[in-house]
């Protein structure tokens, strides 16, 4: 039996692992777009060794089935990832001054030490905690659907939260930091998260990749999925579904054209060769980003006119943005942690030079700084105007005074507007519009952050939950296929 999964990003990749754990009879073959596995946590290497990455990652403490796979493939948590123990640096406008927050080792002890917080008053941190008391009995219960129509804020406001919190950058952080949104996002949303985070807690940690994603984490998942006989075919993009009447009989793929190799497609889709690669299977599941298999319905109008994909052309992303700032001397000293707070579009910053094997005993840099923010509204930016504007941010956090702009070696600002780069997010109303991971075609499965999942936001953890969901549909039906045949010979 063949199965065939579509890009290898978090969901392609936690699909692949889990068919072939379950089921080592099965021929898994994964195609993606390019040659870099990882999708939107890809990073790549620069010709002088240098590491670039999509954006900046951090994976969170109840990521239970991502950490577990990771450790399937053999990565050692405790060399590939830095700890924050539980410390984050969060600079306030209002009073011009940088707070920690510093999360304990249990869900209950983080709400508590969540409300030591400095940068709010008592009477702001007696309304958190009267909003915790009267909210907390439905993120128990599950979070209804019906909370995505509500945002968080107003939500928020609702079960008793101070207005004037909704102003801090503490709160405004609660969507900036998992989705790099500016705007609303859905209480839906961002409530399935803290209830997923409190029912699967393992720590307040937050873990930084030790060096670039696609080396540390997505690669030995790769090489784990070869060691159970899957492969992975590289340069492969589909672009339809070929079926008969209900029934999924095939995909078609076309390869990319050559490209500028120092251009890994952050800014663009590229263009495809004409020929077209029919590959029969039995089961497949589509792991690309929205767009792409918004494409493909597009082309394809019988299968966009069916119900369950009529929201997927409604799906809006934003473009994250990302910018690495090489600097000759050790500028952050005092924050071995993320800092969020700053100016947008690039709200956050952290200094990989302690964290990357390959950057700490390297002289050269004193700092690798890491900004990461979204990048719309902001188009017009030049890199250049980015980079003053980001260190200038910075700079007001103590200890960040020496981010000068003549002490950096290099930077690179990363714009990411090709759709397969772009970033779901989870702005009020837009569960209606995301399918299921089954669909109405028989043996044809979607997966990805976008699709409906157990935690329903978006994140590498959501991703994988997503392609673990989808095997398990690819499983039941070959299962039943075999059944029905083994039924029909008896
Ligand atoms: C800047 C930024 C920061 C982020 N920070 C965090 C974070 O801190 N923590 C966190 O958990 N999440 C974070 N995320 C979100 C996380 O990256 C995504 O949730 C996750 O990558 C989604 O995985 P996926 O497999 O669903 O999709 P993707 O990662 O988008 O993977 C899709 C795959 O499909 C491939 N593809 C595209 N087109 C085709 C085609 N036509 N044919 C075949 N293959 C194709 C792509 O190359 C890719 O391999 C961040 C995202 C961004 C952009």
């Amino acid at each position: 039996m063949k199965v065939v999964i579509a890009g290898a990003g978090p969901a392609g990749l936690a699909a692949a692992e889990a068919l072939l754990s379950e089921d080592p009879t099965l021929k898994v073959e994964i195609r993606t777009l390019g040659h870099i596995v990882g999708g939107r946590a890809c990073s790549w290497r620069l010709p002088d060794g240098r590491t670039e990455e999509h954006g900046q990652h951090v994976v969170l403490g109840f990521y239970a089935e991502m950490r577990a796979l990771l450790a399937r493939s053999g990565v050692d948590e405790a060399t590939a990832t830095f700890s924050n123990r539980g410390r984050l640096i969060c600079w306030e406008d209002r009073d011009e001054a940088a707070h920690t927050m510093h999360f304990g080792s249990s869900s209950l002890r983080s709400l508590a030490d969540g409300l030591a917080y400095s940068g709010w008053t008592a009477a702001e941190k007696a309304g958190f905690a009267e909003m915790f008391v009267r909210g907390m009995p439905e993120v128990i219960a599950g979070v209804p659907e019906s909370l995505d129509d509500v945002c968080l804020t107003a939500w928020c406001l609702g079960h008793g939260m101070p207005a004037s919190c909704a102003a801090t950058n503490a709160f405004r952080a609660s969507r900036e930091a998992q989705l790099n949104w500016p705007g609303e996002i859905s209480a839906y949303a961002q409530l399935r998260a803290v209830r997923a985070a409190g029912r699967d807690y393992a720590t307040s940690e937050a873990l930084f990749p030790a060096g670039g994603m696609s080396e540390i984490f997505w690669e030995p998942i790769v090489a784990r999925i070869e060691a159970l006989g899957g492969t992975l075919r590289r340069w492969s993009a589909v672009d339809g579904v070929r079926r008969d009447g209900d029934t999924l009989r095939g995909l078609t793929f076309r390869a990319p054209l050559p490209h500028d190799p120092a251009h890994p497609w952050t800014n663009i889709y590229p263009p495809l060769a004409a020929e077209v690669e029919d590959v029969p299977v039995d089961a497949a599941i589509l792991a690309v980003p929205p767009g792409v298999f918004g494409g493909i319905l597009a082309a394809d109008p019988e299968l966009a006119g069916l119900a369950a994909f009529a929201g997927v052309p409604q799906i809006t992303s934003i473009a994250p943005l990302g910018m690495h700032v090489w600097h000759k001397n050790a500028v952050t000293v005092r924050h071995q942690t993320v800092v969020f707070g700053l100016l947008p579009p690039l709200a956050f910053v952290l200094d990989n030079k302690p964290i990357y094997a390959q950057y700490r005993d390297d002289d050269r840099y004193g700092a690798c700084l890491h900004f990461v923010g979204q990048e719309s509204g902001y188009e017009d930016l030049t890199d250049e105007e980015m980079l003053v504007r980001s260190l200038a941010s910075a700079r007001k956090v103590p200890g960040f005074e020496g981010m000068d702009r003549e002490g950096v070696l290099d930077f690179k600002v990363i714009r990411n507007r090709a759709p397969h780069k772009r970033y779901f997010n989870a702005e009020p109303g837009s569960l209606q519009f995301k399918p299921h991971c089954k669909t109405p075609i028989e043996g044809l499965f979607l997966a990805g952050d976008w699709v409906r999942n157990e935690l329903d936001f978006p994140c590498m953890e959501a991703a994988v939950r997503s392609g673990r969901q989808a095997a398990r549909e690819v499983l039941a039906l070959l299962d039943a296929r075999r059944a029905t045949r083994s039924g029909r010979a008896a």
